[in-house]
């Protein structure tokens, strides 16, 4: 597709001249996707990330994140932000489009010295990070998401939408915004303790869509077993059975454990970036002008 068809794509948007002029390929993870780059006015404004041909998809993957510095560029292990970006945009690459917002709302809005005064207090006095920031004479939550709601409309033209979040704030807002929101959960393991207890937070004070971390062992510990069974089968399989069934449970298993390990995405990003490159034009080839 070319530069203009995707500018085309992109229905409703009010200034598609200037957003094809951003068309880009961007690399991650070892594969090419097509990006354009949209300014959000407002408060609470910051980039929008077209990413690829989202016209093609009824309800486009869409992320809306907050700016987190400590997570998103330092890649903190202390809060899920950085995690969550990651998975949004495997998701959105592996569908080959999509849309990244990317507001300005560090410290879920107060900024970056709030948001360091409020860990201090966690980390000294044990309060989740809620409480500490009503103990600094602060609200828990500035941020708001209709500016956003709006861009997806008026700049997108955007009615129904994946929405990539487990915060129910988010999904609140762009309903109110006459947007059909279809969410899409993002899962993700807390790398510190910091980061599981900023999880529990979210979940119990904020009712973030989280599954419960009890409930997350019990899921690792079935994950595990299935794993260790799938194991003593094949050996058994490989001694007794014919070969082709030993062939057939060792295949088996090798796709099960494909499914779940943690390095599945970056696998399979990988293998599509080499089918690209037998596939499609080289690099240098000219960028089509409109
Ligand atoms: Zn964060």
């Amino acid at each position: 597709m070319s530069v203009a068809d995707e500018s085309i794509a992109v229905a409703g948007l009010v200034n598609s001249q200037k957003l094809a002029c951003t068309s880009h390929l961007l690399t991650r993870k070892g594969a090419e996707i097509r990006v354009r780059v949209h300014s959000i006015p407002g408060r609470d404004g910051g980039q929008a990330l077209i990413f690829g041909d989202i016209g093609r998809f009824p309800a486009p993957l869409v992320r809306i994140h907050s700016r987190c510095l400590y997570g998103d560029a330092l890649h903190s292990d202390d809060c899920d932000c950085g995690p969550e970006l990651d998975q949004a945009m495997d998701m959105i690459q592996r569908a080959d489009a999509g849309v990244l917002l990317y507001l300005e709302q560090e410290g879920r809005g107060a900024g970056l010295e709030v948001k360091a005064e409020g860990l201090r207090l966690t980390q000294t006095e044990g309060r989740n990070t809620f409480d500490a920031y009503r103990a600094l004479g602060f609200d828990p939550d500035y941020r708001e998401f209709d500016t956003a709601a709006r861009f997806l409309t008026d700049q997108l033209g955007l009615r129904s939408v994946s929405l990539l979040t487990n915060n129910p704030d988010k999904v609140h807002a762009l309903r109110r915004g006459d947007i059909t929101v279809t969410r899409v959960p993002l899962i993700t393991e807390p790398r510190s303790h910091w980061a599981r207890e900023y999880m529990e937070a979210k979940r119990i004070h904020r009712g973030h869509r989280l599954p419960p971390f009890s409930f997350r062992r019990i899921g690792r510990k079935i994950e595990q077993t299935c794993f260790t069974l799938g194991v003593v089968a094949t050996a058994v399989a490989i001694y007794w059975a014919p070969r082709e069934l030993a062939v057939l449970a060792f295949i088996t298993l090798v796709a099960t454990a494909a499914t779940w390990h943690p390095a599945r995405t970056s696998i399979r990003l990988r293998l599509r970036a080499w089918r690209r490159q037998l596939t499609q034009r080289p690099h240098n080839a000219p960028t089509p002008v409109i």
